[in-house]
């Protein structure tokens, strides 16, 4: 065996605590936004059947042709996926738990997803969503509304330049048509097709439309248009939305060959994109899965959702200088001597139990150093206690910051001086 230090999996990142902290930041105002909206959280497991994926997602996609972590469980030969993203746990789960027997759900998650792609900025094998889905909602009303939610989070984050696509997938009958027109269309011009392609053409067709490579644009921009074929009920459900849109005020840009990366969308499909992250410019991707439910085995149940990366949210907001936080910290207690020692740890518990949020120098060491660790530390203000303050059943209040005052102080009054004394620092 040798030394090599041993690293996380590629693509798999650390949070360190400095960045976690703006994620926790960012976790308490998705939490809020999301119960503005009545959205609940659910929490599914990691690890799904494969089987689920397969029906869900669709068998021709990037996601399970290529891009899942399946395995099989050594202990009982079960075929098992970490999940690539949240959906179709969501949907299994509201049916396995009858959730929409008596009412419509709005549910919400948020976690880590898994997909084996080519790790970049923003791209990652390990990433994280937050979900939010409506399940047992048929409106044009619903769409709208996960929109606007969009659209108010962008608000409250402070990221003005995600711009919103929409389209419409419209029904089964439709799609049948397209994907005919859209066949034809590709066998006549089957020398531009990349290998990809070519093996979507009667598989996937609808896909190809969906490309990234920039050699296949042109062909793909004259193909035949769904929305030429659209039926009534579907073209009304696209035109109500797009009509809430308008009434608050919401800009879009209609996207004909937007059609999302799963198999799952019907009628309304949108994406939230930025230009600041290059390539990955996706911050928030959804639409409509009316189909899903009963794919996965149930009754057939509409519903709508989108997914957020929060990596790529984070990286705007880092973009535009919101630093890496930390946490508030009120007292760093340094003590030394061993009457001191001895009272120290009882000081810092009645500060905690006053709601102060202490750390107690643990380990020893001249004052120097320790109080080296407490300007370090971030804290407001130093608590200090030598043998002399312990004799005197007192403390030493000092300001960290802002010119750094200091003061002796009863212990039996000390929560109180910080907290004024906190309350005059601002
Ligand atoms: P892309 O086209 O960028 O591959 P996608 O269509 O595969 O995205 P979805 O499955 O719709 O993505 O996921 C919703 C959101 O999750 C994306 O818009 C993006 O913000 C984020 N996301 C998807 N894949 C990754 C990844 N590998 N790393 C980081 N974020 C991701
Ligand atoms: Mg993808």
């Amino acid at each position: 065996m040798g030394n090599t230090t041993l690293q996380a999996v590629r693509g798999m990142n650390d949070i360190l605590p400095d960045e976690a902290q703006l994620w926790l930041w960012f976790e308490d105002a998705v939490r809020d936004w999301l119960e503005a909206y009545g959205y609940r959280n659910i929490r599914m497991p990691l690890v799904e059947p494969t089987a689920l994926f397969k029906r869900a997602i669709g068998e021709v996609t990037d996601i399970v042709e290529k891009e899942m972590y399946s395995f099989e469980d050594s202990l009982n030969g079960d075929q098992l996926t970490l999940r690539p993203e949240g959906t179709a746990s969501c949907a299994r789960a509201v049916l396995q738990h009858s959730l929409l027997y008596n009412a419509p759900q709005r549910l919400y998650y948020s976690g880590a997803m898994f997909r084996h792609e080519r790790p970049q900025k923003g791209r990652y094998r390990q990433f994280h969503q937050i979900g939010v889905e409506a399940l047992g909602f048929a409106g044009p009303d619903i769409d709208a509304e996960q929109i606007l939610m969009c659209s108010r989070l962008w608000k409250k984050l402070g990221i003005r330049d995600a711009e919103l696509q929409i389209n419409t997938l419209g029904d089964a009958a439709s799609r049948h048509r397209h994907r005919e027109k859209l066949i034809a269309y590709f066998e006549h011009h089957k020398n531009v097709l990349d290998a990809d392609a070519q093996r979507r053409l009667y598989s996937n067709p609808l896909r190809i439309l969906d490309t990234k490579n920039p050699a296949m644009q042109e062909l793909v921009s004259a193909a035949p248009k769904l929305m030429d074929e659209l039926e009534e009920d579907a073209l009304k459900h696209f035109e109500e939305v797009q009509a809430i849109l308008h009434q608050h005020g919401i800009v879009f840009e209609i996207n004909t060959h937007l059609v999302r990366g799963l198999d799952y969308y019907n009628r309304t499909v949108f994406e939230w994109v930025t230009t600041r992250l290059g390539a990955q410019g996706t911050i928030c991707a959804g639409g409509r899965y009316d189909g899903l439910i009963e794919q996965i085995g149930g009754k057939p149940a509409p519903a709508c959702g989108f997914a957020m990366g929060i990596e790529r949210l984070l990286a705007l907001l880092q973009e535009d200088g919101m630093q890496n936080l930390r946490a508030p910290l009120d007292v760093y207690l340094v003590h030394q001597g061993e009457q001191a020692n001895r009272l120290a740890g009882g000081v810092a518990e009645q500060l905690r139990d006053a709601g102060l949020k202490v750390v107690l120098h643990c380990g020893g060491g001249s004052f120097k150093s320790q109080m080296k660790k407490a300007d370090a530390s971030g804290a407001a203000c130093a608590v200090i206690i030598g043998d002399d303050e312990a004799r005197a059943g007192q403390a030493t209040l000092k300001a960290l910051r802002d010119g750094g005052g200091q003061q002796r102080v009863a212990l039996a009054e000390l929560q109180q001086k910080i907290r004024e004394f906190n309350l005059v620092r601002g």
